[in-house]
């Protein structure tokens, strides 16, 4: 296998997050101490060998990137502070960048205000257009929200697609998939791994519970959106109504994560918080008022009833936010992470199962 060197690449990868790897002088403490290095697999050092070479193609199929949990131990272990857990986060955002048909992801990287002003835009223009309606919204509200996860479906199935042509078919050039037992066993016992940041032997409770309110906090606003649940101009709610119960968890989930991260990326404690992306900060910072808005949004229903305009006017500013959240965050920055984290250690599994030992 040939592989085409281009020794600028350092350079173009520092745009999304690598500062330091260009220290690294290959000792390699860094794959010593990572838990998922094997006797086969030198990682992290294989792919920052890759990528010192430039081998923008195999980084681009790489799979090792997606694995790793940025627990963080390399980076505490390296001896010229290379920081090898960010160049790993930083290969994620790259790939990313490559995965997305748009180009958007990777402008936004390259102008990170880019991203920022596109958010504020999309924002106020559907708050002008939803102020300015004096229709049925609740109309509106109902067709945007089943526009919301019909989009993101879209966004998703088009990274994933992606990322399978660049590590399966790429690789095999045939399509193929596994559903054995011992593929999907061990696709789940890695996944449940990383979801609980044990992969490294060390637990890291902060992290592991603001990842874990986000995810099941967002995945029960999924569903409340999927499901129409949530109708503050058309009904009068009551505090322990079944539909109260998710939306107060999912709000306050998302709420108690998004601020725990922001309070985490502040303090800068530990090598997976030391560095943030302007991206970073939209996500975290988005997804708190989103969640704050619903709450209040909901709040003000349950107190003065659904006819209260005001009632309407937080519901249109809930969804205005919810316009620039989905438009303009979710699909380039780490929110599409939840997805391709799953869907890369199935692959990986695969890859394993169909290679010869
Ligand atoms: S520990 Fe640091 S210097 Fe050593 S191989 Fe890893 S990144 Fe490079
Ligand atoms: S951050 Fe943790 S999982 Fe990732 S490469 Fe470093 S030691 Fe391994």
């Amino acid at each position: 296998m040939s592989i085409k060197i281009n020794l600028l690449f350092l350079k173009k990868l520092k745009i999304f997050g690598s500062e330091q790897i260009s220290s690294c002088f290959n000792c390699d403490n860094c794959t010593a101490v990572c838990a998922l290095s094997t006797d086969k697999a030198s990682f992290p050092r294989k792919v920052i060998r890759l990528a010192q070479l430039g081998a923008e193609k195999e980084l681009n199929s790489a799979i090792e990137p997606w694995l790793c949990t940025y627990c963080g131990e390399c980076s505490a272990t390296c001896p010229r502070q290379a920081y090898p857990g960010e160049f790993m986060m930083s290969l994620r955002r790259y790939i990313i960048s490559k995965y997305d048909i748009t180009g958007l992801s990777s402008l936004f990287y390259r102008l990170p205000i880019l991203q920022n002003l596109m958010a504020l835009i999309v924002f106020s223009l559907s708050l002008w257009v939803f102020l300015g309606y004096k229709g049925n919204f609740e109309g509106i509200a109902s067709s945007l929200e089943m526009l919301f996860p019909a989009f993101i479906s879209l966004i998703i199935v088009a990274y994933l697609v992606k990322m399978y042509k660049n590590t399966i078919w790429d690789r095999f050039k045939k399509l193929y998939l596994s559903f054995s037992p011992s593929v999907i066993k061990e696709t789940l016992i890695q996944i449940l791994k990383q979801m609980s940041f044990i992969s490294c032997g060390k637990v890291d409770l902060w992290r592991g519970g603001s990842h874990l309110l986000v995810v099941t906090g967002y995945l029960t606003t999924l569903f409340i959106s999927i499901f129409h649940i949530l109708s503050p101009l058309g009904k009068q709610y009551v505090w322990t109504s079944p539909e109260g119960i998710l939306v107060f968890y999912a709000t306050f989930a998302v709420l108690a994560g998004g601020l725990s991260m922001v309070a985490r990326r502040m303090v800068k404690g530990v090598p997976s918080s030391m560095f943030s992306k302007s991206s970073d900060w939209l996500f975290v910072g988005m997804l708190v008022l989103v969640a704050g808005s619903t709450l209040t949004t909901y709040l003000a229903n349950i107190l003065s009833g659904p006819t209260d305009p005001l009632v309407e006017i937080l519901f249109k500013l809930n969804l205005a936010l919810e316009m620039a959240w989905i438009f303009i965050v979710v699909p380039f920055t780490k929110w599409i992470h939840i997805f391709l984290r799953p869907f890369a250690i199935y692959l990986h599994q695969t890859i394993i199962q169909k290679e010869p030992k």
